[in-house]
């Protein structure tokens, strides 16, 4: 079973649990880093030899087109995060459709690759935006994986489906929701991001092989690059609950990355959508 293995990159500022500390305007001030973590992913999946789809901000793309540029020399998908980490429910379908264009642009420059992949900002589209899909296959996009079927404090789309699903009719468009694991009436986040770095790498094998072999369908997996970096600056003024959750575990994230990329078979999110189109079912909102 081949699973989707996926990166989200932006900055060790760019994340949801620190907006209301750092200011959007502030960071062009601040140190990048993003380009020499990047590498050093890049580095560890040649070593593992896995492929891996990195879902990129417009704005890091601009600032380290270099870095971008290896990632596709290397074998890997480039797709698209949206510019500037902007959440879907913050936009309206006009603002979305814009920040896409200029993204792809930006991206498709950098990487000199087509862009036909779409990652939300912190899995934004969800209840609230039933027009999101829509817009990315008027676009063109074969597929999009922002959906998370799960309620969680900062995101989340309780109803929609665990699996690939079609969410606009007339076209051939698939969200590819991150993985989740049913326990009766539960789902847990399975997929990634704090879930994976702060729990025991027992649980998250545990995990993905139930989805790979009870449900019979392939895990999405996610982390960013400032996962594997232990010395990024840290940020004292943020919120306890937002500082144990952005820094437990940086030192040892690249050992269970290993460990993972060694206990299952990954590959392109783009390769996933090929394989789950042929198997997924209508779900419109
Ligand atoms: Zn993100």
């Amino acid at each position: 079973m081949l699973n989707g293995l996926s990166v989200d990159v932006e900055d060790w500022f760019q994340v949801g649990a620190f907006e209301n500390t750092i200011d959007r305007v502030d960071w062009d001030g601040l140190a990048l880093r993003v380009a020499d973590n990047v590498k050093f992913v890049l580095d560890l999946f040649d070593a593992c030899e896995v492929k891996a789809t990195f879902f990129t901000l417009g704005w890091v793309a601009e600032r380290e087109p270099a870095a971008i540029r290896s990632i596709v020399e290397r074998g890997h998908e480039l797709a698209s995060h949206g510019y500037d980490h902007a959440r879907v429910f913050t936009l309206t379908p006009e603002q979305f459709a814009a920040d896409l264009a200029k993204t792809r642009t930006i991206l498709e420059d950098a990487g000199g690759a087509a862009i036909t992949g779409y990652r939300a900002p912190s899995f934004s589209i969800d209840a609230r935006t039933p027009w999101a899909h829509e817009v990315l296959a008027e676009q063109g996009y074969r597929y999009s994986s922002s959906v998370a079927p799960i309620v969680h404090d900062h995101y989340g789309w309780r109803d929609a489906p665990r699996f690939a699903f079609r969410p606009v009719e007339g076209s051939e468009l698939v969200e590819i929701p991150v993985t989740t694991a049913q326990i009766g009436e539960r789902r847990l986040a399975a997929g990634g991001g704090g879930f994976f770095r702060v729990l025991p790498y027992a649980f998250s094998r545990w995990a993905i092989a139930r989805v790979n072999d009870r449900d019979e369908r392939p895990a999405i997996f996610y982390f960013h690059p400032w996962e594997i970096d232990p010395d990024q600056p840290r940020m004292k003024d943020a919120p306890l609950r937002s500082r144990l959750r952005h820094y437990t575990n940086l030192s040892t994230m690249a050992d269970k990355l290993r460990r993972l990329a060694g206990d299952f078979s990954w590959g392109r999110m783009d390769e996933i959508a090929r394989i789950e189109a042929q198997r997924c079912v209508p779900f419109v909102s």
